[in-house]
């Protein structure tokens, strides 16, 4: 039951989505409205007043690979991610959204809203963020490509001036030597501690050739700089390797970035024992 009056618009295609944009103002998206439904806490359900919903279009459905990207449709359910199968997806991207709820919820969550979700970041937006990921943005005047590193902020940019929806998600299509994907708090549900750990890695004979580190839960952050300092050393590390990396990484990541809490605790735990992993 609502408790006020919402309108819902449902959109066929994506000039729809556009349309309904340009001429309702502050018109709110919804995808597969799990991530909508978890946040309600009262007995009727609170929507804003104008809802574009966007599940199902067919063009924003569909997940294509090309030589050199793979473009998800930011509708593409995670469940329908999850039939492509470890083989043709990234394993990074795979293990986070395996851990995601359960079928049900996983059967109309999309990947858009996943990532696209207020507050608290979920689960596929660390890995997403370690692939380099790039989104297709559409308002309702323009359309525009954007890193998701630039589209998203840890500050302020909760409420758009208008609506943005987000058509298609593009990484890379890059083959990683080493992919971890960890999650902190209780599994398949989300809670204050829930975050992401993502870390990838490339290598060629003994060179590691690419790093990627990435945290994603009450805010985000990848930091190239401490990444830099990792690429180009021979492997297998050194102790000596590890102590630097360590020291260096209490700099990068500093109190300021991430204040003292069991999530700084969890993330440094985390850093170390993957990189352990190139001893
Ligand atoms: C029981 C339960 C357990 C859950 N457990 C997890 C979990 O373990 N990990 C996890 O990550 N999530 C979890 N979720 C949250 C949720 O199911 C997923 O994050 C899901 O992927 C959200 O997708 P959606 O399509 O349902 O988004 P919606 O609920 O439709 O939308 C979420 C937000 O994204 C915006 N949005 C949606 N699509 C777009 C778009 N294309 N462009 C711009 N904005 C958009 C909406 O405006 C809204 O603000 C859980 C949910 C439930 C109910």
């Amino acid at each position: 039951m609502l408790n006020k009056s919402t309108t819902v618009y449902r959109a066929n295609s994506i000039t729809e989505i556009q349309t309904l944009m340009r001429n309702i103002a502050g018109i709110s998206v919804a995808a597969g409205c799990t991530e909508i439904a978890r946040r309600q806490t009262g007995r009727s359900l609170s929507l804003p007043t104008n809802v574009l919903s966007i599940a199902g279009i067919p063009d924003l459905c569909t997940v294509t690979k090309t030589e050199r990207y793979i473009d998800f449709g930011a509708c593409v359910t995670l469940s329908a991610l999850l039939k492509l199968g470890k083989k043709n997806l990234p394993e990074i991207l795979f293990d986070a959204v395996s851990g995601i709820a359960n079928p049900a919820v996983r059967s109309l969550a999309t990947l858009g809203g996943n990532i696209a979700a207020k507050g608290h970041r979920l689960s596929t937006f660390a890995p997403l963020l370690a692939l380099d990921a790039r989104l297709e943005v559409r308002t309702p005047l323009e359309s525009y490509w954007i890193p998701m590193t630039r589209f998203f902020s840890n500050i302020g940019k909760e409420q758009p001036k208008f609506p943005e929806c987000i058509y298609k998600i593009r990484i890379p299509a890059d083959h990683w030597d080493i992919s971890l994907y960890h999650r902190t708090g209780r599994p398949s549900f989300i809670t204050d501690s829930t975050a992401s750990f993502a870390f990838l890695v490339k290598t060629q004979k003994t060179i590691l050739t690419d790093i990627r580190i990435a945290w994603a839960g009450k805010f985000f952050f990848r930091k190239r700089e401490f990444e830099n300092l990792i690429i180009g050393r021979t492997l297998p590390l050194s102790e000596k390797d590890m102590a630097n990396l360590m020291d260096k990484s209490e700099l990068f990541f500093d109190q300021l970035l991430f204040p003292e809490s069991y999530n700084r605790a969890c993330f440094l735990n985390l850093l170390e024992s993957s990189l352990r992993m190139l001893t």
